[in-house]
């Protein structure tokens, strides 16, 4: 029987008595923040236990994806050292929500083991909790094993809680004696052993009490079940080979290994370690990457990296000099891929991450391990490796700590755990300080560690608008999140996605990310790098969880838009070019689906004709209707060759994507266009000026924003003939005679005014009064400004000799004074000094020359005072 057989043989055994078949979740836990790793069966079930989530089944069965390296449950230090323990393995169980309990759980545990896999029972034993006396009975009565052969456990080994609150219940397991070859041979060797002998096949859990806050046990209403055994171990008993590595599961990983050294697996006991080491860690790698976790410098991504670069150490210990590790995870995409899909979706991402991944730590692995022997020979006697030694191989050479404890281990080392954290922590104080001010704070480190890592999204909205892919990672705040809940916005990264990242000018697409159990609106997508596109997100609905697999769906309308202003900038620029001379250059660009602006190198403005020419061009070649193509994958000198424009600020790499329209442009470009120039349909400059010295901006329009312009236009003109009362046709020699109408309606209202004011002269005339033989007019005129002041003397002194006026009026909250001397006086009084000595007191100034002067100030109220002051000034002359 392969392994394969034994997982579907036990499904099928629990589907046969009335258990659903339930698919293995993913290996990063949905439902529980507190859990780095799905670690066992239950943990999709939790929820279900605590009676939170309704089911439409009580009996479950599943094989589910675990991973024990890493928060309680951490099996990574006896990976290698046992045959029996991984990092990654599947756990296959039965469940019962307050369905059947002990009684079924154990009858259905021992015939699967006795009589479907036909172990033979003289071989086993079971162990209880030493106070469930009900197991006790069930294992020796009913199932008729020999009261030697149960062994009582404490509360430490067989009583499992889900927490420090809430279900638990005592455990009973099914051991299998695998015979003195596999034991330690120690004289207290027996069940509940370190080494191999007394393998532990299946551990059944009875739910049946809850602990409450003091820590006080009551009867659970609904006891409830949940069993667990390790597939590779039962396949490695059925199998009847030496431990869980030579099984059809792990075998084939190893061949490949003795392949690569030449040297068989068994020959040396140092070299089975690192092999059992290399072949369990490339099974962890191909299923963490392929559930989205991705190495990274904290959280899961640390767990990841730090399995592969300790696989890669083990890797050169075997002599493996180069990246290896990458290729075997081929061999456990063939091994697994039947039963989990997954794996074979993302087998390409897997290699491409742990060939890079690799590829950075061969550089600097050697160097380290060299540093590493070095100070374990100066540190002999101490037995301890400094915090500083263990900091630097952590920060120069990318040791984990636990890889450098690993090795000091095994040469009888300590190492100084605080040291290296306090190292760590300078370390972090420095890197604040040194990012600020760089310029490099805004390009988020999370990304460039993304792509460092090798991992990289596969653009497809060239081809298609929408697309299914997989959620990689979810940021909030400049941190990682495993999930979004509706109502936060974030960013979400997905393996594939045709969201176009704003990058050569093109804004980002907008859409919908709807998948799992939550449905996310994208207002933007952005491309940090060349190998990563961020969709920054608003969540409208649920949650979404990193690994979900979710459809993405662009908006199609708003990247119509943008291809339509896309493919135009390439013509104008090509037009230009030609009608103004080929020192055009592209100096900027924006291409948003409503407009598009130019930004280009030129040297003087652009009249009024050339701008209507250059629209003339380019709406006759958008009925030439030439097509848009498109090649990829262009040599870049072969491109430049060929007379393609490369955009200077750009960089490119050696192949390149041109994109040509009919036989007039051909430009190196990565953005998203129409299929043909008619598609634009219409083109329409709204505004050209200089934008900086020797570059000049064009803002235009096209599609269907040229025809919304024109549409708005032509409501205005509706508008205008409407209020005129004429046809479109006749606004102009309408709007022509009313400009007329309007002059000599001015010039009448002119001669008008000329009029009313002589005959107001006439009245200000009457108030002249004669003093020392001088005809002297002070007076406030009302109704007009200090314009009107100046006709009024000009007419006044026409019909008067001998005289002195001080005329004034208010106008906006200001006063104004004119004074005026008739030229016969004009040896005797000196207008500009009267209006000077008269301006103080309405808080102004003024002056002019000696027959006519004025001034302005601030305070009108004593206008009527200060003029009356003329009056005194002539008396006293
Ligand atoms: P052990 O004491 O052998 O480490 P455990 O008590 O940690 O096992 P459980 O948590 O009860 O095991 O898990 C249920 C079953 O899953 C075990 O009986 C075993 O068959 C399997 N299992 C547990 N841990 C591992 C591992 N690291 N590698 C492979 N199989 C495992
Ligand atoms: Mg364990």
């Amino acid at each position: 029987m392969k392994g394969s057989d034994i997982r579907r043989l036990f499904l099928d055994y629990f589907e046969q008595r009335g258990h659903t078949i339930v698919k293995s979740s993913s290996l990063i836990p949905r439902n529980d923040p507190t859990l780095l790793f799905t670690n066992a069966g239950m943990v999709q079930f939790k929820d279900v236990f605590l009676g939170l989530e309704p089911r439409d089944y009580k009996r479950a069965t599943s094989a589910q994806k675990c991973l024990r390296a890493g928060g309680k449950h951490n099996d990574l230090e006896n990976v290698g050292y046992t045959s029996r323990h991984h990092t990654f393995f599947e756990m296959l169980g039965n469940f019962s929500f307050g369905d059947y309990f002990k009684h079924e759980a154990i009858a259905y545990g021992w015939e699967l083991i006795t009589e479907i896999f036909k172990l033979p029972e003289q071989r086993l034993w079971v162990t209880i909790f030493e106070e469930d006396e009900e197991a006790y009975e069930i294992w020796n009565k009913e199932m008729g094993v020999q009261t030697g052969r149960i062994v009582r456990m404490g509360e430490k080994d067989n009583f499992w809680a889900m927490g420090d609150t809430g279900p638990c219940g005592p455990c009973s397991e099914i051991i299998i004696d695998q015979g003195e070859k596999f034991g330690c041979a120690k004289p207290s060797c027996a069940v509940g052993c370190d080494c191999d002998r007394y393998l532990e096949l299946w551990n059944l859990v009875f739910m049946q009490y809850v602990r409450d806050s003091s820590g006080e046990l009551s009867a659970l209403p609904n006891p409830s079940i949940d069993t667990g055994m390790g597939l590779e171990r039962i396949t490695s008993v059925i199998q009847g080979v030496n431990g869980n590595f030579e099984t059809d599961l792990l075998r084939g990983i190893i061949g490949d290994i003795e392949e690569k050294i030449g040297k068989a697996y068994g020959e040396d006991p140092a070299t089975d370690i690192s092999m059992r080491v290399i072949a369990d860690h490339s099974r962890a790698i191909t299923f963490l990457i392929s559930d989205g976790v991705l190495p990274l410098n904290e959280g899961r991504g640390y767990v990841l990296r730090r399995i592969l670069r300790r696989a890669v150490r083990h890797a050169r210990m075997l002599g493996i000099k180069e990246p290896f590790i990458y290729g075997l995870t081929n061999r456990v995409n063939e091994v697994m891929k039947d039963a989990y899909p997954e794996i074979e979706d993302r087998i390409g991402l897997v290699n491409e991450v742990v060939k890079n991944e690799e590829d950075r730590f061969l550089v600097t692995i050697d160097r380290g391990l060299d540093l590493l022997n070095l100070e374990i020979q100066k540190k002999r006697d101490e037995r301890m490796l400094t915090g500083d030694v263990v900091f630097k191989l952590y920060d120069t050479y990318g040791f984990p700590v636990d890889l450098t404890q690993d090795i000091a281990k095994e040469r009888g080392l300590e190492i100084d755990y605080k040291g290296f954290e306090l190292e760590m922590e300078n370390q972090r104080h420095k890197s604040r300080l040194a990012w600020k001010g760089s310029g490099e704070e805004e390009l988020d480190p999370l990304y460039k560690e993304f792509a460092a890592g090798g991992f990289f999204v596969t653009f497809t909205g060239y081809l298609r608008t929408r697309d299914s892919g997989r959620v990689m990672a979810i940021i909030r705040d400049g941190r990682l999140v495993d999930s979004i809940d509706e109502g936060e916005t974030g960013e979400l990264i997905t393996n594939v996605t045709p969201f176009y990242g704003e990058s050569g000018g093109q804004v980002g697409d907008r859409g919908i990310i709807e998948g799992g159990s939550g449905l996310a609106q994208v207002n933007d997508t952005t491309k940090p790098l060349q190998s990563m596109i961020v969709h920054h997100i608003i969540l409208k609905k649920g949650t979404l969880w990193v690994g979900d697999e979710v459809e993405l769906r662009v908006d199609e309308h708003h990247r119509y838009g943008s291809e339509t202003h896309h493919t135009t900038t390439h013509m104008l620029h090509a037009v230009l070019r030609e009608v103004l001379g080929t020192h055009v250059k592209q100096a900027g660009s924006l291409v948003a689906p409503d407009r598009l602006r130019f930004d280009f190198t030129h040297f003087s403005s652009i009249d009024e004709g050339t701008i209507h020419r250059i629209e003339e061009i380019i709406n006759d070649r958008i009925r030439w209707d030439n097509r848009v193509t498109i090649e990829t994958d262009v040599p870049y000198d072969k491109a430049i060759e060929q007379g393609a424009i490369a955009i200077f600020e750009e960089k490119y790499g050696d192949r390149v994507r041109v994109v040509s329209i009919g036989d007039y442009s051909k430009e190196l470009c990565g953005g998203t266009h129409l299929n043909s120039s008619g598609e634009v349909g219409l083109f329409k400059i709204i505004h050209e000026a200089a934008s900086s010295s020797g570059v000049r901006r064009i803002e235009a329009v096209a599609g269907e924003s040229g025809w919304r312009l024109i549409k708005g236009q032509e409501d205005t003109l509706k508008e205008v003939s409407m209020m005129l009362k004429v046809s479109q046709s006749d606004l102009v020699p309408r709007i022509k005679k009313l400009l007329e109408e309007n002059v000599s309606i001015k010039k009448e209202l002119e001669s008008h005014k000329s009029s009313l004011m002589s005959s107001k002269v006439g009245e200000l005339l009457e108030s002249v009064k004669i003093i020392n033989g001088i005809n002297v007019l002070s007076l406030e005129v009302l109704g007009v400004g200090p314009q009107e002041l100046r006709k009024i003397w000009d007419d006044i002194k026409g019909r008067i000799n001998n005289g002195i006026a001080a005329i004034g009026c208010k106008s906006d909250g200001r006063a104004f004074i004119l004074v005026g001397v008739t030229k016969d006086l004009t040896n005797r009084f000196h207008a500009g000094k009267i209006v000077k000595e008269l301006a103080n007191f309405i808080g102004g100034g003024g002056g002019g020359r000696a027959d006519m002067a004025e001034a302005g100030g601030s305070r009108p109220e004593n206008l009527n005072e200060v003029l009356e002051r003329v009056v005194e000034i002539v008396n006293n002359n």
